[in-house]
C-alpha cells in the first residue's frame, strides 16, 4: 500500500498518517518526492484497506502496490533514484564510472589503478578486499590490510571506494572504509548480509546473482529497503547460459527492464559479464548505449599477473580508450560522464 499525500499536506497531517501505520502495526518508510510526499507502508501480510487512510486530513490516495518489490518498485516512485555517495552521484544524467583491480593486491598495484582511474575520468575506485573465490587454495584478499589501502587511494585522488563485504559479522568494519557497500553475485541471496547493509546507512551495490531472475534480484533490493537503506544500485554482471565461450551472459534486456519496474540506478559490469579483456570495451559501449546508469570495470597495471581475474582486466591505456568511446556513445544519447 502506498499512501499519497496532497500537494498541500502539512507535516502534521503526514505524521499522523505515520503514525496510524506504526498503530496497525506496520513500518512507514517515506518516499521522496519533488512533487508529493508518498508513505510506503511495508510489514502487513494482507491487504490493508484503504478507507483507514484516505478518510485521514490530507491524504490523497491510498493505492495498493501490485508487485512483490514494493518500496524499490517504480509504482511506489515514479522518478528516478539519484544515489549520492558523498557528492558523486549514480543515477541522473551524469554516468557513473568505477574502475579498479579485481582484488587489492598491493599499495603500487592498486595507487597505479587509483590514479589511471581518476586521469581517465572515473569518479569510483573498485577492488576487493575480501574476495569470495571459487577455489578455497585461490587468494582470498588482502581483508583489513586491503582497505586500508583503498582509504589511502581515496585520500590521494578522492575517488570513492566501492569493495566487497561477504559476511554481516564484517559489515562494520568494511562499512568504516567503503563509501559503497557491494555485494557479490554469490551473496545475492545471503538475506542475514541483505538485513544488515540494510541497518548499515551506507550505499548499496548489489549485483546480480549467478543465476538469479530479474524478480530476484528485485526481491533482494527489497530486504536491503525494507530495513530502511533507500541508496541501492543494482548491477547486471552477466549470468551462467549454456554458453561456455563467454564466461557469462550479459544480459542487457535486464537493464531494461530493471529501469522499467524499478526506480533504482543500474550499472552494467561488462568485465565478469564476457570475461575476457577483448568484450569489455564493446560491452561498456553497449551498457551505456542501453541505458545504464554506470559500469564497473576491472583494470590492472600489469592484467598478466594478477592474483584474480587476469583474463578479463583492462591494461590501464585500454581503460583509458573505454572512457573515451564511452564518453561518444553517452553523446549521442544526451548523457555525459
Ligand atoms: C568482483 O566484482 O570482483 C566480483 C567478485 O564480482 P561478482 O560478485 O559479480 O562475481
Ligand atoms: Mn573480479
Amino acid at each position: 500500500m502506498l499512501i499519497v499525500m496532497r500537494q498541500d499536506a502539512t507535516a502534521e497531517q503526514i505524521q499522523a498518517v505515520v503514525e496510524k501505520i506504526k498503530e496497525l502495526g506496520f513500518k512507514p518508510h517515506a518516499i521522496p518526492g519533488s512533487e508529493r510526499t508518498a508513505i510506503g507502508i511495508t510489514g502487513n501480510h494482507g491487504p490493508v484497506e484503504p478507507d483507514l487512510f484516505e478518510l485521514l486530513p490530507g491524504v490523497a490516495q491510498a493505492i495498493p502496490v501490485s508487485q512483490p518489490f514494493k518500496l524499490v518498485s517504480s509504482e511506489v516512485k515514479p522518478e528516478r533514484t539519484v544515489v549520492n555517495v558523498n557528492g558523486a552521484t549514480i543515477g541522473g544524467e551524469s554516468l557513473a564510472v568505477m574502475a579498479g583491480p579485481c582484488s587489492v593486491e598491493s599499495e603500487s598495484q592498486l595507487m597505479a589503478c587509483a590514479r589511471a582511474a581518476k586521469a581517465a575520468g572515473a569518479q569510483f575506485l573498485r577492488g576487493g578486499a575480501f574476495k569470495p573465490r571459487t577455489s578455497p587454495y585461490d587468494f582470498q584478499g588482502l581483508k583489513e590490510d586491503g582497505l586500508k589501502l583503498l582509504a589511502l587511494a581515496r585520500e590521494e585522488t578522492g575517488l570513492k571506494v566501492v569493495t566487497e563485504v561477504m559476511s554481516p559479522g564484517t559489515v562494520d568494519m568494511v562499512a568504516r572504509y567503503a563509501d559503497v557497500l557491494q555485494i557479490g553475485a554469490r551473496n545475492m541471496q545471503n538475506f542475514p548480509l541483505l538485513e544488515e547493509v540494510g541497518d548499515a546507512k551506507r550505499p548499496v551495490l548489489l549485483k546480480r546473482g549467478l543465476s538469479a531472475t530479474i524478480k530476484e534480484l528485485l526481491m533482494a533490493a527489497e530486504y536491503i529497503a525494507s530495513r530502511g537503506n533507500y541508496e541501492i544500485v543494482l548491477c547486471e554482471r552477466g549470468i551462467r547460459t549454456f554458453e561456455t565461450m563467454t564466461r557469462n551472459t550479459l544480459d542487457l534486456g535486464a537493464v531494461i527492464v530493471l529501469k522499467q519496474l524499478s526506480h533504482l540506478p543500474v550499472i552494467v559490469d561488462p568485465s565478469h559479464g564476457f570475461g575476457l579483456r577483448y568484450g569489455v570495451i564493446p560491452l561498456a559501449r553497449a551498457g551505456v548505449a542501453v541505458g545504464a546508469d554506470g559500469l564497473i570495470v576491472e583494470i590492472h597495471p600489469e592484467p598478466e599477473h594478477a592474483l584474480s581475474d587476469g583474463p578479463q582486466s583492462l591494461t590501464l591505456p585500454m581503460f583509458q580508450e573505454l572512457m573515451r568511446q564511452i564518453r561518444l556513445v553517452a553523446s549521442s544519447i544526451g548523457r555525459r560522464i
